[in-house]
């Protein structure tokens, strides 16, 4: 079984539109360095999410993970209204929500602020410099208006949280920008190593995220047996499960539920196909295509699918190559465990 009864986090993506088009982000890389998604943005709908926090494998979740792979929560409509929906159910569990912090108006911040302010509401912010540079790896983002809608936040009550990813094009700034921080009223300063980092050892620049991204293109195109290829397990390769480590589940802006964020975008008919894309679709061609949508089972119904209790738990002792049940390469990349 990946789950026991009752899971204990949740990361939803409320939304897949976004008005950033960040140079690392699952909306740009691939295709180019424009938001461009080869399929139509959605956002969660209302009975999705009331479905998911009436359902009783959620009742004992401690936290609430707002964030996902195309977009930026708080370009759903519904973003404060979901909030009220978690808080109603599990009004003492942690809600962390990740944004660029330009998106909603001023009165929005302002209630954010006031009218959660006794729940564990936790608002990060993703800025990565200062007003001549955060704009360069989060492309797009007004900075008055992060600015302006921290401020709101903070000023009625609000938890914020400054997260800064080191670039070295702005690295310089994070002193000024903690002092901003501090000034401002956020209540933590998160430095991170850019994301790519570990994926192109000592690179982390704009431009070698770039490269980084083009090195993907030739995929594109690439067929089964040359992922597999590409893919291959190595020696005694184990693999731990963080999601089932966690029990947690993702759910995406469509409606579908993933063990984890890695593989919730691969269920989607995307023109590029990624490392395990086109595998994913070959490894689940035998369940109906709504086997794990929201649209068709509750919550506890997709958990309890053989997939989700039986299949994948199986493959990840598999290799990759396995005639009947192979090991999704990207559980082999995100939860490659060397001792067993
Ligand atoms: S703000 Fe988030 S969703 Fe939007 S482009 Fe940047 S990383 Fe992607
Ligand atoms: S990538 Fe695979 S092994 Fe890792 S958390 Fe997701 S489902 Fe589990």
């Amino acid at each position: 079984m990946l789950y026991n009864a009752y899971l204990k986090s949740l990361h939803i993506e409320l939304s897949s539109h976004c008005n950033a088009s960040c140079l690392g982000c699952s909306r740009t890389s691939e295709f180019s360095e424009k938001a461009h998604l080869p399929i139509s943005p959605k956002n969660l709908e209302l009975e999705n999410i009331k479905n998911i926090f009436k359902d009783e494998s959620v009742k004992k979740v401690d936290w609430v993970y707002l964030c996902g792979n195309l977009g930026d929560p708080l370009a759903s409509p519904l973003f404060k209204e979901a909030l009220f929906i978690i808080f109603e159910h599990l009004p003492k569990t942690r809600v962390s929500v990740h944004t660029n912090g330009s998106i909603g108006s001023q009165s929005l911040w302002r209630s954010l602020g006031s009218e959660f302010k006794d729940y564990n509401l936790k608002i990060v912010f993703s800025i990565d410099g200062l007003a001549d540079t955060n704009h360069q790896y989060r492309v797009g983002v007004p900075w008055n208006a992060i600015m302006a809608n921290a401020k709101a936040y903070i000023d009625n009550g609000g938890h914020a949280i400054w997260k800064f990813i080191k670039f070295p094009h702005s690295s310089h700034q994070i002193t000024e920008a903690q002092r901003i921080s501090q000034e401002m009223g956020f209540k933590e300063f998160q430095i991170r190593e850019p994301y790519d980092q570990d994926r192109v050892p000592g690179k982390s620049s704009l431009e070698s995220i770039k490269e980084f991204k083009s090195e993907y293109r030739p995929y594109k195109d690439a067929t089964t047996s040359e992922l597999l290829r590409h893919f291959s397990k190595k020696g005694k390769e184990t693999i731990k499960c963080q999601a089932k480590e966690a029990q947690q589940i993702y759910i995406d802006s469509f409606g579908k539920a993933y063990p984890c964020c890695w593989l919730g975008n691969l269920g989607l008919d995307r023109r590029s196909i990624r490392e395990s894309e086109l595998f994913f679709r070959h490894v689940t061609k035998k369940y109906a295509p709504n086997f794990n949508s929201l649209y068709h089972f509750s919550l506890s119904e997709i958990l309890k699918h053989p997939w989700f209790s039986k299949s994948l738990v199986d493959s990840l002792d598999n290799d990759i190559e396995d005639p009947t049940n192979p090991c999704i390469p990207t559980c082999l990349k995100h939860c490659k465990n060397q001792s067993r």
